[in-house]
């Protein structure tokens, strides 16, 4: 099977397309929470999911969006996006975003959590200490993360003593063949990269050769901007996106 992973689409049509275009056939799709907030199109992005029929997990901006945790948690350029796209969704699509929960099993390897195993809708998992903390709260051997909107991972050697942080590159491939070796895996932010990176972050795995790839792929950033313009929305949000910050 080949599983397209995905995360942190943030209502960006543009990146989502490219990143469906760039990855071709799959078998099933993953997403790990955050499909809306910030960008222009809410309503695209879910349904999108909904039609792909996305194993997915919600995150803290699609709760904020659907007013179900304290907007003041956010600055005041995301509080006004989240306002935003929640007054967007159709009643179809706000049905499905609030079935989700913030974490789920997939089966006996793999697990997904949003920000992680501890706290799955807000902790940044960014650091060693904190992956050491989260490897003991999880039985698989994969627990795949949004969050950061960092394309990056974490290895947990064999003895379960050892954690090594790496950030990915376009194209690095994780070799899962050894079941004692356990990872994080964040594939990084589909529609509002943090990692100095613009374009459109993914990963595939493929469960017959026991690998995850990380990728990039350039979009249309000037036409999420042009949308997100139209939409009014924080000129903040909208300039970051081609610095990938
Ligand atoms: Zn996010």
């Amino acid at each position: 099977m080949r599983i397209l992973i995905i995360s942190d689409i943030h209502s960006n049509l543009a990146a989502i397309e490219a990143v469906f275009i760039a990855a071709g056939s799959y078998d099933a799709l993953w997403c790990l929470g955050d499909t809306i907030g910030y960008g222009p199109r809410p309503n695209e992005c879910i349904t999108l999911m909904r039609d792909r029929e996305a194993v997915a997990i919600t995150g803290n901006h699609d709760l904020a969006c659907l007013g179900k945790i304290d907007l003041h948690d956010f600055n005041p350029d995301a509080r006004q996006a989240n306002i935003w796209n929640g007054e967007q969704l159709s009643p179809e699509n706000r049905a499905w975003l609030e079935e989700l929960k913030p974490n789920r099993d997939i089966d006996g390897r793999f697990t997904m959590a949003h920000g992680s195993p501890r706290q799955p809708i807000w902790e940044y998992l960014l650091m060693h200490d904190q992956a050491m903390a989260n490897f003991e709260l999880f039985n698989q051997q994969v627990c795949l993360i949004g969050h950061s909107h960092v394309q990056m991972g974490f290895r947990l050697n064999h003895a379960g003593e050892r954690c090594e942080r790496f950030l990915a590159d376009n194209g690095q491939t994780i070799d899962l063949t050894d079941r004692h070796v356990r990872y994080f895996i964040n594939p990084g932010s589909v529609g509002q990269p943090r990692d100095k990176d613009p374009r459109a972050a993914y990963a595939i795995l493929d469960t017959a050769a026991a690998t995850i790839r990380y990728h990039r792929i350039a979009y249309d950033i000037t036409r999420t901007q042009r949308e997100m313009t139209e939409a009014g929305l924080p000129v903040a949000l909208i300039r970051r996106l081609e610095y990938g910050i």
